[in-house]
């Protein structure tokens, strides 16, 4: 058997010039837990190359949405951002990752922390009934440079309100905090200044950060996660990971070269 399914891409959508989203299809045998990541490639007559994707689909989706960057001279997004439907693309077999909601103690309110492509598994997170049956509320924050980078918006701030299935859950629980630091927009600054100043409590109507009510799953730059750790351990919180769930989970959104 192959390690890889090969998947047909269904639809590409480019938001900016470095940042596009696309849908495949689904073999019945890709299983996934919503938040993990595959490796994924395109096909060549050798040995693919392939990078760590997120899925941004719920597990239960019978297409697989990925929400990718486009690195100037990137050795596979170079390529991967000219795919078209019809293209083919490689998928490694074994799903994994942190960012699952097993890997957290029971709490009340979760926040989903991102900046730019980190995104990618909370559009998994959001979609799954599960992370609203298991959390009271749900703040799902944003962080990019401009308005034109806050990919997704359309989709959680009305469709996702209006789904038939998830609809309900997500306009009673979710909380969608977009914030940019370039330009203007109604929520501006880093995520780590609006934590750490208490402003994104004050505009969602929470009480700040507190390790014995919530819980939070980070995916961004590596200087977000390095910004954000110690704040979490200063405030008391645990981290988590597959068998010894805990305060707060991390990943990584790309890898430093
Ligand atoms: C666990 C994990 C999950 C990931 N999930 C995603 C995802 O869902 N979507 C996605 O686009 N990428 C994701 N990545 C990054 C991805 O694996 C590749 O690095 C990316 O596709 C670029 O590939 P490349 O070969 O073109 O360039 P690479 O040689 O892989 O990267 C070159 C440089 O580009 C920068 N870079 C790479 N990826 C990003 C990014 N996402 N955002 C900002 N800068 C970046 C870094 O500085 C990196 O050193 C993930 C990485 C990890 C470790």
């Amino acid at each position: 058997m192959s390690n890889f399914f090969e998947e047909q891409v269904l639809d590409v959508h480019h938001w900016t010039d470095r940042l596009f989203s696309f849908s495949t299809t689904r073999d019945p045998g890709c299983r996934f837990k919503s938040g993990q990541f595959v490796m994924l490639g395109l096909p060549t007559e050798g040995r693919p190359l392939m990078r760590a994707y997120s899925i941004a689909s719920p597990h239960y989706a019978d297409v697989l949405d990925f929400f990718s960057i486009k690195v100037p001279n990137g050795p596979l997004t170079s390529r991967l951002q000219q795919i078209r439907p019809g293209d083919r693309i490689v998928i490694g077999r074994k799903a994994t990752g942190t960012l699952v909601i097993d890997n957290l103690k029971a709490g009340e309110t979760l926040y989903l922390l991102a900046t730019g492509t980190g995104l990618a598994p909370f559009m998994s997170t959001i979609r799954d009934p599960d992370t609203f049956e298991r959390f009271e509320k749900v703040v799902l924050v944003h962080g990019v440079r401009t308005v034109a980078e806050l990919a997704y918006r359309q989709k959680i701030e009305e469709e996702l309100p209006q789904d038939e299935f998830l609809g309900e859950m997500i306009s009673r629980q979710l909380i969608y905090y977009p914030t940019v630091t370039r330009e203007e927009f109604r929520n501006r600054g880093r995520i780590t200044h609006l934590i750490t100043t208490g402003k994104l409590f004050e505009d969602i109507g929470l009480p700040a950060l507190d390790p014995v009510r919530d819980r939070v799953m980070m995916c961004g730059s590596p200087a977000l996660l390095a910004d954000m750790t110690p704040i979490l351990e200063g405030l008391g919180f645990t981290e988590g990971n597959t068998g010894e769930p805990g305060d707060y989970v991390i990943e990584k959104a790309f890898a430093e070269k």
